[in-house]
Order: structure tokens, then C-alpha cells, then sequence
């Protein structure tokens, strides 16, 4: 996988489970949601009850699923966890949904994703805790109402405006997920270092924290990568100049562009001086698919305030000049 990318690969997926904040107060910044999470929670066990249908939005990585395992583990209440695409048929999510518990929580994520009638299913599902069962087919089908147990709906998606409003009115609470400040990457990067029993000092938790990309699981694994380096070339402490050594060999840069974003840059200032240039162009001259460059690289040129999407195609601004290190071409005197 890239080593930037957002989304986990199977390393990730192996160690997540242990690098995951157990509880909100391990749960590093995103200081609005926690509060106001906790609000909810703490008033739902007073009063006995199963916490309202939480939606969570924002990138991947940004811990959407470790606040799914979260709420439950406050709420102390089992926990099922599956996603949008899995869920084909109506059928399947009224399998899961007949089978909840009382007060469990269900993690659905990409829950954008999810067929229309199995949409349309959890919309009664999530407001009057009732399925229509429908056996059998044709002119002969019946609905079988079926009474759920209270539960606890929360779903994730990239985007809160992906959803139909129907669905998103049936939240209780909607918390959006922003990326993370580099001193809240930093705190991550020391957690994840005890817990990894890596030794790193303030420097070095920096020196990752800033080339992470705002997102908690690309600072993990640019940790077990900089801890390999210093295994290997170093005596297994992790300083600034180890970080910077080991992302470089890792070809990280100080921002956290990676050889392909650099590449775009670097082909949008040198060949066509900055724009504006087609993104087909663009993508030809990097040698690369135009989805590659549209979909794996902009975005975070686009955050970061490298490139700019124009209607007469991509530009670079004047940062990107700087973060590269040549000099814009001198605009001809009126
Ligand atoms: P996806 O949408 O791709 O499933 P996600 O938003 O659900 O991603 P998680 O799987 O919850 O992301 O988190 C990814 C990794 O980052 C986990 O290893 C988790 O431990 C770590 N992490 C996420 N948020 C935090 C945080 N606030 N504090 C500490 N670690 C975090």
C-alpha cells in the first residue's frame, strides 16, 4: 500500500487493534466531539437508557471506528460492526438487525454505500426499532412486522452530504471529524510509542507528526517505519534526525507528499509553468491513470494549497513553488 495513503492495508489492520484509545480520554483531541460525546453518553446511562443513533463524518483514518468501539465500551454494551457495501439486500441488514441485543451498538460504516431498500428498512429500523420482514415473493409476499430491541446506530461516512436527508434527520447526534492539529499528531505518535515500546523523543514525535497528513493512522504507520530505521541504522531510539532520515529513504517530505504528489507538482511547475494544464495532460506527463492523479493525489495538493482546480484546468500556487524550491517564471510587464 502507499504510505500515505488514508485508507488501512493489512498491517494497519493487524496492529490498529492495538494502538486503539480505549476510552474518550485516551481518545487524542478532537476536543468539540469528545465533549459533547460524552455529553450524550453520560446522560444516557443516567437515565438507563440506550444512547441516541450517532453519525460520524470526516476522512479515513480519523478514528471512526476506534469512537464506534468507544461508545460501546462506555455504554458497556456489545458491539457489531460492519459497513454499507456488505449489506446487498434489504435481507441481510434485517439478519443483523433481528439479531442485535438490547442496547448494543452497530457500527455501520460507509454507511452512504448501502442499497436503497435496505436504506429505506433502517430508516424504521432507527426511529420505531421495527423491521417489515418480507417472506415470501410476488403477488403472494407478506410483511411480517418484526419488533427490535433498542439499539445504538452509528454510522460512518467520508461525507455528511452524501447522505439522504431522511437518513441524516434520524441521527439523535452528528459529530464531524476534522483532520488533526500537528501537536495532537504528536501526542499520538508518543502514545503509540509506549505502547509500541519504542523509545522517541519530543523532536523526533514531531518530525513524524508533521509529515502525517492530519490523520492519526498514516502517524502510526509512518512510526512503525521510522522504528524499523532506527532498529536497523540506528540504536533504536527515535530523534528528529532519525525521523527525517527514515522518511526520507521512505521518500516522505516534510509535508508528507510522497513521490507521486511531488511528481504531479513537479511536472505542473516544470513542464507547463505552473498552469492552467489539463488534468489529462497532466496525468500523461506524470505517466500516470487521470483517476491516479485525481483521486490519490490532489485531494491533499488541494488541502495542503499546492493546486488549485480551475475551470480552465490545474494551477499550482505560489506555495508549491516554494515547497519544491524553484522560482515562478517572471510574469511579462504589462
Ligand atoms: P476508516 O474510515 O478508514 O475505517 P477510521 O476513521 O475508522 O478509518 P480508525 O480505524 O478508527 O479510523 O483509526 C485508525 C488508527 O488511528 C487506529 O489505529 C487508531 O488507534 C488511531 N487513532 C485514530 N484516532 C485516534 C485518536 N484520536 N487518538 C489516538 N489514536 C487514534
Amino acid at each position: 500500500g502507499r504510505l500515505v495513503g488514508s485508507f488501512a492495508d493489512g498491517e494497519d489492520q493487524a496492529v490498529e487493534a492495538a494502538l486503539r484509545p480505549k476510552s474518550l480520554d485516551e481518545f487524542v483531541g478532537q476536543e468539540r466531539v469528545r465533549e459533547q460525546l460524552d455529553l450524550v453518553l453520560t446522560a444516557a446511562r443516567a437515565r438507563g437508557a440506550t444512547a441516541d443513533h450517532v453519525l460520524l463524518s470526516g476522512a479515513p483514518g480519523l478514528g471512526k471506528t476506534t469512537l464506534s468501539m468507544i461508545i460501546a465500551t462506555e455504554m458497556q454494551a456489545p458491539i457489531r460492526i460492519t459497513s454499507g457495501p456488505a449489506i446487498q439486500h434489504a435481507g441481510d441488514l434485517a439478519a443483523i438487525l433481528s439479531s442485535l441485543q438490547e442496547g448494543e451498538v452497530l457500527f455501520l460504516d460507509e454507511i452512504h454505500r448501502m442499497s436503497r431498500p435496505a436504506e429505506e428498512m433502517l430508516y424504521m429500523a432507527m426511529e420505531d426499532f421495527r423491521v417489515d420482514v418480507i417472506v415470501g415473493k410476488g403477488p403472494g409476499a407478506t410483511a411480517i412486522p418484526l419488533d427490535l430491541p433498542p439499539f445504538t446506530l452509528v454510522g460512518a461516512t467520508t461525507r455528511a452530504g452524501l447522505l439522504p436527508p431522511p437518513l441524516r434527520d434520524r441521527f439523535g447526534f452528528t459529530a464531524h471529524m476534522e483532520f488533526y492539529a500537528p501537536a495532537e499528531l504528536e501526542r499520538v505518535v508518543h502514545r503509540s510509542a509506549q505502547l509500541l515500546d519504542v523509545e522517541i523523543d519530543t523532536e523526533g514525535a514531531a518530525e513524524i507528526a508533521g509529515r502525517s497528513r492530519g490523520t492519526p493512522r498514516i502517524a502510526n504507520r509512518l512510526l512503525r517505519r521510522v522504528r524499523d530505521y532506527a532498529q536497523v541504522k540506528a540504536d533504536g531510539r527515535i530523534t528528529r534526525a532519525v525521523a527525517s532520515a527514515a522518511l526520507r529513504v521512505y521518500e516522505v517530505d516534510t509535508r508528507g507528499l510522497d513521490r507521486l504528489d511531488r511528481a504531479v507538482l513537479h511536472a505542473l511547475l516544470k513542464l507547463f509553468g505552473g498552469g492552467p494544464v489539463g488534468l489529462s495532460t497532466l496525468a500523461v506527463a506524470v505517466g500516470e491513470e487521470r483517476e491516479t492523479v485525481e483521486e490519490v493525489a490532489e485531494p491533499f495538493l488541494v488541502r495542503e494549497g499546492l493546486l488549485a482546480r480551475t475551470p480552465r484546468g490545474r494551477i499550482a500556487t505560489p506555495a508549491a513553488w516554494a515547497h519544491l524550491g524553484l522560482v515562478p517564471p517572471q510574469q511579462a510587464p504589462p
